[in-house]
């Protein structure tokens, strides 16, 4: 027999199963959850490789999981027929941590500096595989992939800094494909080990597999026996004595052993949107997502005609940390499936432009090849009008936030991701009609609480013809500058735009219904009140005045013109029509320095 070879594990492993093993983490179950998750991952992954190598599948051993629960001894088992572990993948999946959902975990632990905070952090991220030294002394880990003849068996313990791996040479253990999973419990979580509390947290915490998970119970059925009758019985019945009925049945439970289907096997997109709950959308989300707040919208749908989909989309109640994810469209929130086989979350604009790729969903389409390539993906007709039909549900989805009764939720979307909706007024012209409704500004009726473009609307003055906004670095500055004077008198209503990226988000839309926005610090503002006898007039009188303060100023000013657009300053700075605002020459001053 080989000898079992030992390893240590990478140092950050170690310090995740210390923390694991010592922590006071009451809610341990999601160890279940996380074990099915990776028995489910490497089902897909197999059924996935299986499209274009179909003898992957040569075994004909059912995709589906399969869990046992010994109370007697406190071992439960759990088996896949997934894509299973070579000896070396064993070593890099086990040992090392190269996935997301842990590494996310330590991050964020290293981002926190609350004492204890580990204990909510395990079960917001999820620790993965190593979850299962939440309720195990010993877990046996033993696999089969179908790149290798041989199965091999990793043996960790909780408080050991090395593994070891093994051939498996037990022929009883053999798997014909896939991995299995045999956990030791502690003393004090051996309760674990029951099939009804094992199935109960499969329904609670798995329901959203799409492989059939059975779990192993005892079940019994009713049999009729005959039995001998009693003689003093027979006596009384048989009032003549004849031995007819000597013979009388009797009902008993027979007992045995058997598998037991466990999890609801259909996809929530394929059911019915009537017959799904919020709470079931937001249980899907969350499980798929790895999220642990609820999102703040949701969106089913089916699609007909040309192409046809179904897909859940959803709105994160936040935003994800870090600055990139503007720029970055590569975040793996949109989930393709092809007849409910899982292809790619590897998306780079082909399903949504950039500026939306914080929504997340699941898309499933009969209409693509299972085995659609990148390539395929880009130039794919069918592709550009899913991404057209998903592009558009997103936008009533969240148009759905802003019409809620609760204001606070769409505070909280422009909150996060109010900037990436003005850079899609700069980058998606097609869709300014859809995004301009759910802009919101500061205005100067409305310092407190942002408005839309619509309350603005209605709330113009009869005369008034167009969208007035000041850009400026923040709200007091735009509050107190001279140009307001003039709007404020006649009650006209001016946005303030104090982000950076407004004026330039305006400039793009140029109009809304029908009514353009303009620029209160450019010169030739026309409010609509000219006197051009009047003003005529002034100009001649002032004439020499102007003249005389622009050989003054010289080069630092372009013109001196007298203006009626002010009531108590004398004077103001204004820029040119066609050049930069104040605002812009700020922000370029800044970018160039
Ligand atoms: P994650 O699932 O986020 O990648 P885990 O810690 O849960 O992280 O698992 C680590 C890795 O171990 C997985 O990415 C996968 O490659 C491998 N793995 C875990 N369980 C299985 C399994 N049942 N079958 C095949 N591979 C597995
Ligand atoms: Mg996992």
């Amino acid at each position: 027999e080989p000898p079992a070879e030992k390893f240590e594990y990478q140092a950050e492993v170690s310090r995740l199963m210390d923390l694991i093993v010592h922590s006071l983490y009451s809610n341990k179950e999601v160890f279940l959850r996380e074990l099915i998750s990776n028995a489910s991952d490497a089902l897909d992954k197999l059924r996935y490789l299986s499209v274009t190598e179909p003898g992957l599948l040569k075994d004909a051993v059912d995709l589906d999981i399969r869990i046992q629960a010994d109370k007697d001894n406190g071992i439960i088992t759990i088996t896949d027929s997934g894509i299973g572990m070579t000896r070396q993948e064993l070593v890099d999946c086990l040992g090392t941590i190269a996935q997301s959902g842990t590494a996310k975990f330590l991050k964020a632990l290293k981002d926190s500096k609350e004492a204890g905070a580990d204990n909510n952090l395990i079960g917001q991220f999820g620790v993965g595989f190593y979850s299962a030294f939440l309720v195990s002394d010993k877990v046996i880990v033993s696999s089969k992939s179908p790149k290798s003849d041989k199965q091999y068996v990793w043996e960790g313990e909780a408080n050991a800094s090395s593994y070891s791996i093994r051939e498996e040479t037990d022929t009883e253990k053999l798997l014909p494909r896939g991995t299995r999973l045999t956990l030791y419990l502690k003393r004090d979580d051996k309760g674990f080990a029951h099939p009804e509390r094992v199935q109960k947290l499969v329904k609670n915490y798995s329901q959203f597999v799409s492989f059939p998970i059975y779990t192993w119970e005892e079940k019994g059925f009713t049999k009729e026996i005959e039995v001998d009758e009693d003689p003093s019985e027979a006596k009384k019945d048989g009032e003549d004595g004849k031995a007819e009925k000597k013979k009388k049945t009797k009902t008993v439970v027979e007992k045995y052993w058997d598998w037991e289907l466990t999890n609801e096997t259909k996809p929530i997109w394929l059911r019915t949107p009537k017959e799904v709950t919020t709470g079931e959308y937001n249980e899907f989300y969350k499980k798929t997502f790895n999220e642990y707040l609820d999102p703040l919208a949701s969106s089913h749908f089916t699609t007909e005609g040309e192409v046809e989909f179904r897909s859940i989309l959803f709105v994160p109640a936040v935003a994800p940390s870090g600055k990139d994810d503007i720029i970055n469209p590569k975040t793996k929130n949109i989930k393709l499936y092809v007849k409910r086989v899982f292809i790619s979350d590897d998306f780079d604009g082909e399903l949504f432009p950039r500026y939306l790729s914080f929504v997340k969903g699941v898309v499933d389409s009969n209409d693509l090849p299972l085995n659609v390539s990148r390539e395929i993906l880009q130039e794919s007709r069918i592709v550009r009008i899913m991404r057209k039909r998903l592009v558009r549900k997103a936008f009533d989805m969240i148009l759905g936030i802003s019409m809620s009764e609760n204001r606070e939720d769409y505070e909280k979307f422009w909150e996060n991701f109010g900037k990436h909706l003005k850079i899609g007024c700069i980058e998606d012209r097609e869709n300014h009609k859809r995004i301009a409704p759910l802009l919101r500004f500061f205005s100067s009726q409305s310092e407190e609480e942002m408005i839309s473009l619509d309350e603005y609307v209605e709330n113009m003055k009869p005369e008034q013809k167009d969208i007035y906004f000041i850009a400026s670095d923040n709200l007091t500055s735009a509050r107190n500058t001279p140009f307001l004077e003039k709007l404020v008198e006649k009650e006209f209503e001016v946005l303030f735009l104090v982000e950076p990226i407004d004026e330039v988000a305006i400039q793009n839309l140029k109009s809304y219904k029908e009514k353009n926005f303009v620029d209160i610090s450019k010169e030739d503002l026309d409010l609509g009140d000219k006197n051009e006898e009047k003003e005529k007039e002034i100009k001649q009188e002032f004439a020499q005045t102007c003249d005389w303060i622009k050989k003054r100023l010289g080069e630092k000013v372009a013109s001196v013109q007298i203006s009626s657009r002010l009531s108590t300053s004398p004077c103001v700075l204004v820029s040119g029509k066609f050049g930069w605002s104040a605002n812009m020459e700020r922000l370029m001053r800044a970018q160039s320095m």
